[in-house]
């Protein structure tokens, strides 16, 4: 008997983790179905997957929340396990329209799980985020930190997150995968692929891109006076192409072992923002004006990942430095100063 590759469904498959994502199951050798309705990305994802993997996507456009709409592509493709991505994440867009967070993302999320279960699917690896963990009472982070949400962005994760252990619990065969990345930046290498976000970006890389291609005049930095060695708030940057890889990883996990896990998908590294601001001008070759202004409510000092935990269940680490996020982010941003919608 020739043994059927594993396929995975991919929801919010052409937005900016996922699009990354799929690229790494294909090169993994699994099959992927994609779902997405469009509402923060662009069809022109799927030429670019076209051309990237030489495959034609398998793609359904689809509202997740939509349970019809999931049944027919449950009872069209034989899915294996999901990846499930679809969501609304801006902060500050979830404070002033926190329905429409709370029914997107946790509606999305149940609506697929029951599909799932009606289908006879039972691995699931969910989009989590390192804001589960709100305000970090020590560094580096690691998974048993205290859970906290700050806004109803990270609400929403954080409640996703026990829905599925709750789920768990009720079903035996139920698998889930928790995945709390940090910030994900960079872009494929081929600048084919990359982020391209709607309006200002709300994410520092991507703005200093824009900065840096002239669509933008400087950037503001929120704070020069936390306790971190320049004053300027740290994160844990993680190229995207490798947070695709942790969920390759957490597949294979899923389907070679019983249980289910939580990790953090992060380099353990942290950088200031102005050390990504010199790094930026470094690959670009461009210059990053920008000016200080006062700390934004909400922004913590520093936050930055423990990866150990990722690196012994699933054997995974990431690969990539500072400067290659931002050399792969400048050659996206360069070769598509528009993003998708221009092609
Ligand atoms: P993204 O907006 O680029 O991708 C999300 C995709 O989901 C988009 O293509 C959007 O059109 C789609 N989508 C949204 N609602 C949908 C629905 N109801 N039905 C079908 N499709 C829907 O965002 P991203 O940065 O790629 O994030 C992907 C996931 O990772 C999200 O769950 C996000 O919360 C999580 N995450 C992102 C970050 C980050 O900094 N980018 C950090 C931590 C966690």
């Amino acid at each position: 008997m020739i043994a059927r590759p594993t396929t995975v469904l991919l929801t919010g498959a052409t937005g900016y983790i996922a699009s990354h994502t799929w690229l790494a199951l294909l090169a993994a050798g699994l099959e992927v179905v994609g779902v997405d309705d469009f509402s923060n990305s662009s069809p022109e994802v799927l030429n670019r997957l076209r051309r990237l993997s030489g495959r034609e996507p398998a793609f359904e456009r689809a509202d997740v929340g939509d349970a019809a709409a999931l049944d027919a592509v449950f009872r069209r493709h034989r899915v294996d396990a999901c990846v499930h991505f679809a969501a609304f994440k801006a902060v500050g867009e979830s404070t002033s329209q926190p329905l429409a967070y709370y029914r997107n993302n946790l509606g999305g999320l149940l609506n697929v799980c029951q599909a799932m279960l009606r289908h006879g699917s039972t691995r699931f690896v969910f989009s989590s985020s390192a804001t589960v963990y709100g305000e970090p009472e020590s560094l580096p982070l690691r998974e048993d930190a205290r859970l906290m949400a700050t806004n109803p962005y990270g609400q929403t994760k954080l409640m996703g997150e026990q829905i599925l252990r709750d789920l768990g619990a009720a079903e035996p065969l139920w698998q889930t995968a928790i995945l709390r990345y940090f910030n994900p930046v960079g872009a494929h290498e081929s600048g084919l692929m990359g982020e391209d976000p709607r309006g200002t970006p709300n994410n520092l890389m991507p703005y200093v891109a824009q900065v840096a291609v002239g669509r933008r005049d400087a950037l503001t930095v929120f704070g020069n006076d936390y306790p971190t060695p320049d004053g300027t708030g740290v994160r844990d940057y993680i190229h995207v192409v490798d947070l695709a890889e942790g969920h390759v990883a957490a597949l294979h996990r899923l389907l070679a072992s019983p249980g289910s896990l939580t990790v953090n998908l992060g380099t353990g590294r942290g950088y200031s923002v102005l050390e990504v601001v010199a790094a930026y001008a470094q690959a670009s070759g461009r210059e990053v004006p920008y000016r200080i202004a006062a700390r934004r409510p909400g922004d913590v000092a520093a936050c930055y990942a423990d990866p150990g935990r990722a690196r012994e269940l699933l054997g995974w680490q990431a690969q990539h430095d500072l400067a290659r996020m931002c050399a792969d982010s400048w050659r996206w941003q360069s070769l598509n100063p528009q993003g998708f919608e221009a092609s």
